[in-house]
């Protein structure tokens, strides 16, 4: 009997215990941890509230979770319950896929004033995280910057731009929802270092700025190259540009009272105020031969009262995992760490692709294990409980979890599918005898 355990129930976690039962069959006992007693990771606390369709990926997670060979452990916190060296002694392989939670810092003076945040902090502030739940983002200024130029800045714009009648129907906490619907912003800037042709949007998420009932989009014509260097674009990326010239070409709609302003050819300088952001210093950039943001020395302020760090994610280092701090992710070839010890998804990468990426990552990663990784002959999941029950952690089931997803889809606001529980104490009392 093969033994694995995986650390991390979103996407790569779960592709993974898919792409080890198609191959190991019968002879492979799963069990997935997660430091939350909820699974799912990014699919529950990234991906926008508003993209219901992209979190039904959850149900075929929910296959696999309930097959018998696999166990869902939530609540145990690889690192500090469990050691990745006692989970190698227990088990044959160790898979992790805990992601890139982490924000990368902005680096400017200023970064630490109230009102400066990470997206990963914003995101999972609006969408429920129990680590951000008291995070109180100042939303009493007219203007907000979110700093990047890839999907989870529009996210995080679309969410700070929407009415409160455009999120009801999505999965956004009430403790968000109420804030926002009380929000002074009028203007969300979408700070990109470099220009359009760079920018890492993709074609939904930027089609989704024309399309919002309150907000209209302002980019400037002056920001693209000439037309014809769109020839030169890959398809996806041609399209994006060509949406955002529409935008350009239309100006922003004069009945809408809030702008979404995409400022390509801007990067933070400095942020302004003196016990919270008052403004953001910005540097004028320009491209170098090389498609690199350079400055031009021309700065500005924008005034705002609220910055959004969109610009990347980190992986969490775990004690004992070698650790690439300048690529902020896992010391790894190809998915190896150590015998017996691999990563994968953006643990593996770093924080790119989409959802289905990670399926291509944990299959071909499995594959990896069959060729390579013996099996058998290791305690697996009852030397784990064991060791579990001795330091007394409470471990949530997903049988614990489909309990919690009961109480929330019944407390769920009218036409949101859930109102997610955010307090690990109020889920505790679920699952904790
Ligand atoms: P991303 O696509 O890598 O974008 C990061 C952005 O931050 C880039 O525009 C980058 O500019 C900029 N940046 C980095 N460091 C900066 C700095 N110091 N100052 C100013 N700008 C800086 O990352 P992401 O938006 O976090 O998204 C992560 C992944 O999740 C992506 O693959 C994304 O497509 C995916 N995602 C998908 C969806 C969806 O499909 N709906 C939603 C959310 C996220 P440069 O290019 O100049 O480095």
């Amino acid at each position: 009997m093969r033994t694995l355990a995986i650390v991390g129930s979103g996407p790569a976690g779960f592709y993974t215990a898919e792409g080890a039962l198609k191959a190991f069959g019968d002879d492979v006992r799963i069990d997935i941890l997660d430091r939350l007693p909820t699974p799912y990771g990014l699919i529950r606390a990234g991906v926008a509230p508003d993209h219901q369709s992209i979190k039904a990926v959850s149900r075929r997670y929910d296959q696999v979770a309930t097959d018998p060979r696999v166990r869902f452990l939530g609540h145990v916190s690889v690192g500090e319950d469990v050691s990745v060296e006692e989970l190698t002694g227990l088990y044959d392989d160790v898979v992790l896929a805990v992601g890139a939670p982490e924000d990368r810092s902005l680096g400017v003076p200023g970064s630490d004033l109230r009102g400066v945040m990470g997206s990963a902090a914003f995101v999972g502030w609006y969408n429920g995280h129990p680590a951000f739940k008291d995070l109180d983002p100042p939303l009493d200024a007219e203007a907000v910057v979110v700093v990047g130029n890839g999907n989870v800045a529009i996210d995080c714009a679309r969410i700070l731009a929407k009415t409160v009648a455009e999120l009801q129907d999505s999965d956004i906490v009430n403790h968000a929802l109420d804030p926002l619907s009380r929000s002074s912003v009028k203007r969300v800037h979408i700070l990109g270092r470099r220009g359009p042709h760079q920018a890492s949007f993709t074609l939904k998420e930027v089609g989704e700025l024309g399309e919002l009932d309150r907000a209209t989009p302002l980019v400037r014509a002056e920001d693209f190259p000439p037309a014809e260097a769109d020839a030169a674009l890959e398809t996806g990326q041609r399209r994006v540009v060509e949406v955002l010239r529409k935008f350009a070409a239309a100006g922003p709609d004069a009945a809408k009272p809030v702008t979404v302003s995409l400022d390509f050819f801007h990067r933070p300088l400095r942020v302004l105020g003196e016990d919270r952001v008052t403004g953001l210093e910005v540097m004028k950039t320009r491209l170098d031969e090389a498609g690199q943001a350079v400055d031009t020395g021309e700065t500005g302020v924008i005034p705002c009262g609220l910055v959004v760090a969109a610009i990347g994610y980190r992986t969490a280092p775990i004690p004992g995992v070698p650790f690439d701090e300048r690529a902020g992710r896992f010391v790894n070839r190809d998915g190896s760490i150590a015998p017996g010890l691999w990563c994968v998804g953006w643990a593996r990468r770093g924080p790119s692709g989409t959802i289905g990426t990670n399926r291509q990552d944990g299959f071909s990663l499995v594959e990896r294990i069959a060729a390579t990784s013996p099996a058998g002959g290791k305690a697996g999941r009852e030397g784990l409980d064991a060791l579990l029950a001795a330091r007394k952690v409470a471990i949530a089931s997903f049988e614990d979890w489909q309990k919690i997803d009961a109480l929330e889809i019944a407390r769920a606001r009218a036409g949101a599918p859930r109102e997610k529980i955010v307090a690990l104490d109020e889920m505790r009392s679920v699952f904790v005898g």
